[in-house]
This record gives structure tokens, sequence and C-alpha cells, in this order.
């Protein structure tokens, strides 16, 4: 007995030592998520269960810390999105061999590296060309810009299927529910309940909500995140771009996505089987054990986030959504029932009216307001259905449309 376990243990050991080597870019590598990522890859590699090469790094504008991870990592390719900060880039990579670019085209450039695991992580619709690229390079998409997948759902599923990589949800719901979801038995699932923590004014009335900072509305509870999905989170937008991303990840019916608020954010979202069985999948909200699935996927790899402990848990509670209170949600939900182009419009004017907030040019409750106005302002009506797969350039029409109309609807708002 003792011979036979020994020998199997010396059969797994080269498998459980370490996961697949893999090339590595991350889009928005400065970003929360991007940091999360390098710092999963840091321990991955330390403890020696994961070999890592870094290919691609890209950000926006924050020029120190991409010149700094890019030296760190040894990178490839650098791409930084804000071209006045080109020479810059340049200058702090002299000398180190690593090459580097500035635009768009930079960011598709890095984005076309060949790599095994992509993880997506701009924020924003900003995130759609270079993810396109990087889907249809067949790279492996650790997923976490959701934006990208509400504004243009079938295009990017179409590029995932043109390269034939795999697409891994990191969204912490999304990944829950691609943890349990039976894919071979869909039509043995009930429900998709995605929970939400409700943000930091869950218990706020709307009055109260009238007057709300810029930094209250970052600071949310439970989760460390970037300013706009911060934003997104206390609107409870989020969890309406997250029901869409739920429809395009998951061949379950738009009707059988719920939302479920639970504010401890220690289950993840569940999946509801004909049985009555809840399948669910629970963990301390950190953005590095959803990344950590992502990348050893279907295997496992040990992630340095905090392990749950039961014992000092206490309670665990769920409540409805209030739709009055969050209209976004309810508006999120319409968008989607429209489908075609109105997830596009929807995501495109939420992202003006949240820069707006944040650049602290409109009020807290007028971004779904402003967002209502700007959805409701168009005729879908001769708009393809999502499943008859809409082009890029009417995505990218659409988008610069309502974008257009978002920026007329924030000044008649402007503070
Ligand atoms: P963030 O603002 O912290 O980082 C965004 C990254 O994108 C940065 O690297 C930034 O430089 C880059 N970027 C921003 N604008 C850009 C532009 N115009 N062109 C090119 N690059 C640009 O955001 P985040 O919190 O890391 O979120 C990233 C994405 O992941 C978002 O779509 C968000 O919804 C999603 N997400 C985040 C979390 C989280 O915990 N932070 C959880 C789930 C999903
Ligand atoms: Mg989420």
């Amino acid at each position: 007995m003792t011979a036979t376990l020994q020998q199997t243990e010396r059969e797994l050991a080269p498998q459980l030592k370490t996961i697949k080597p893999r090339r590595v870019s991350i889009l928005g590598s400065t970003g929360s998520v991007g940091v999360s990522t390098l710092e999963l890859i840091d321990f991955a590699c330390s403890t020696g269960s994961a070999q890592l090469e870094i290919v691609a790094l890209t950000a926006n504008s924050n020029v120190e810390l991409l010149a700094r991870q890019a030296i760190k990592y040894r990178a490839a390719f650098v791409a930084i999105a804000d071209e006045g900060q080109f020479a810059e880039l340049s200058e702090l990579l002299f000398g180190t061999g690593i090459k580097c670019g500035a635009g768009t085209t930079a960011l598709i450039e890095a984005a076309s590296y060949p790599a095994d695991w992509v993880m997506a992580a701009i924020v924003g619709a900003a995130g759609l060309q270079p993810t396109l690229t990087a889907a249809r390079s067949g790279a492996d998409i650790a997923f976490a810009n959701k934006e990208c997948l509400v504004c243009a759902g079938g295009v990017f599923l179409a590029a995932m299927r043109e390269g034939g990589g795999r697409l891994l949800p990191v969204d912490s719901e999304h990944n829950a529910i691609f943890q349990v979801y039976d894919f071979e038995r869909p039509e043995r699932i009930t429900r998709l309940l995605l929970t939400a923590s409700g943000g930091p004014f869950r218990t706020w009335t709307q009055a109260q909500m009238a007057n709300v900072t810029v930094e209250q509305a970052v600071d949310h509870p439970n989760w460390s995140m970037g300013a706009k999905i911060s934003v997104d989170s206390a609107t409870m937008m989020n969890k309406g771009l997250e029901v869409i991303e739920a429809a395009r990840l998951f061949p379950t019916p738009a009707n059988k996505i719920e939302v479920v608020v639970h504010p401890q954010s220690v289950i993840h979202s569940m999946v509801e089987y004909v049985d009555g069985s809840v399948l669910a999948q629970m963990g301390t909200p950190d953005m590095r054990t959803p990344i950590a699935s992502a990348l050893a996927w279907p295997d496992r790899v040990e992630s340095p986030s905090t392990k749950l402990d039961f014992g000092s848990l206490g309670e665990l509670s769920f409540e409805i959504p209030d739709e009055t209170k969050f209209p976004a949600l309810r508006i999120a939900r319409q968008a989607l029932d429209i489908d075609g182009l109105a997830p596009t419009v929807l995501n495109a004017a939420n992202e003006l009216a949240v820069a707006a907030f944040l650049n602290r040019h409109l009020k807290f409750l007028d971004i779904s307001h402003v967002t209502e106005q700007v959805l409701a302002s168009f005729d879908f009506g001769s708009t393809a259905a999502f499943g008859a797969e809409l082009l890029l350039e009417d995505v990218l029409e659409t988008d610069t449309e309502a974008r257009h109309k978002a920026a007329e609807e924030i000044r008649k708002h402007m503070i």
C-alpha cells in the first residue's frame, strides 16, 4: 500500500511542481488588476510553481511604473497609450534592450506579440482594439475588461473563435460561475446568481446619495479597485455590466441571470441546478484568487491571498437589490433586453458620465440619469440582434455617437 502511494506521488510530482510554462502579456499592467497579476506571478515564480516569461506590458500614462515593471520582468515590448510620455519611456528604458512604443498602434503591437496567456485588464472601451488583437492571436485570454464584452460582445466572441484560445473569466463573479458551471449540461442550470456587495451606499437613501463626493464613491467597503469600477460599484452599474457580461460568457438565458446583494463578499457567485443544488465559489475578496484560477486553469496554483477563516466569518447575509435606489441595474437590464447595439450605448454613456463625476463635473445620481437619457435617445429598431453578429465598425460608430450624446447630456447637468 505504502509503496503504491509513494509511486503515485512520484508520478504526480512533476505535474504538481509547476503549472505549464507560459509566455505572459498584461494589457493594463499598471492598474489594480495588472499589479495584482504581477504580484501573483512573483509569488508563483518564487515558490517554484510557475516559470513565466513576461512578453508585453501596457499602460495609459503611468510611465514610471511601466518602465519599472518592464525592467524588473525583462519584458520584450512595452506600450504607453499617451504619446506625450513616449520620450520619457524611451529614456527610462535606454540601454535595457526593451523595445517600446506609444499610442493605439503600439498597444495593438503589444497585444500581437506571441504569448500563451494575455491578461486583458485595460479599463473601458479603450481596451477593445488591443483585446481583440490578443483574442485573434490565439492566446488564452484572462478576461477582466468587462466593458469590452459589453460594448462589442459578438465581435469579441468571434475574435476568440478565430484565434482559438480559451476565454478565462477573471471578474470574480464570472470566475466563480466558470468554476462551478457544467458546460456539458447547461440545460440543467436553472439560474445564475451574481452576488453584489451593494457598494459603499447600500444602506444610504437617495437623498443621502445626492451629495456623494468622489472620495466617498471610490471607497469600496470590501474590494480595492481602480476608480472607474469603484464608482460603477457604488452606482451598481458594475453589477448591471456584469449581468450583460454573464449573458455573453455563459449559455444561460438572460432572464435566468439574477443579482443577489451579499454585503460580506465571501460567496463570489452561484449556479443553481434543476435538482435544487446551488454551487457557490467562496474566498476572501482578493483578485489574486480569480487571477490564479485563470492562470492555472484547469490546474491550480497557490496564491498569496488570505484564506477564509470560517471561525471568524460571522454572518453571511443576502438581500434583494433595490432598483429604485440603484436605477443603473434596471437600465443595464433594459439595454440587455433590447440587445444589439444598446449595451454599446449603455457602456459608452456610463463611461463618460463616470469620468465627468470623477472630474467633479457631474453629481453622483446624475451618472445613471445621463446614461438612461442617452440610451432612451437611440432608436434601436433596425439594430441587428446580438446573434446576427454586429460588425466592429457598427460598434465603433455607435460608441462615438453615444459619447457625443452623453457629452451633451452631461453639459445640461454640469456642476
Ligand atoms: P485601473 O484603473 O486600476 O487600471 C486600468 C489599466 O488600464 C491601467 O493599467 C491603465 O494604465 C490602463 N488604461 C486606462 N485607460 C487607458 C487607455 N485609454 N488606453 C490604454 N490603457 C489604459 O482599473 P482596474 O481596477 O485594474 O480594472 C481594469 C479592468 O478590470 C476594468 O475593466 C474593470 O472593470 C475590471 N475588473 C477590475 C477588478 C478589480 O478588482 N480592480 C475586478 C473585476 C474586474
Ligand atoms: Mg466583479
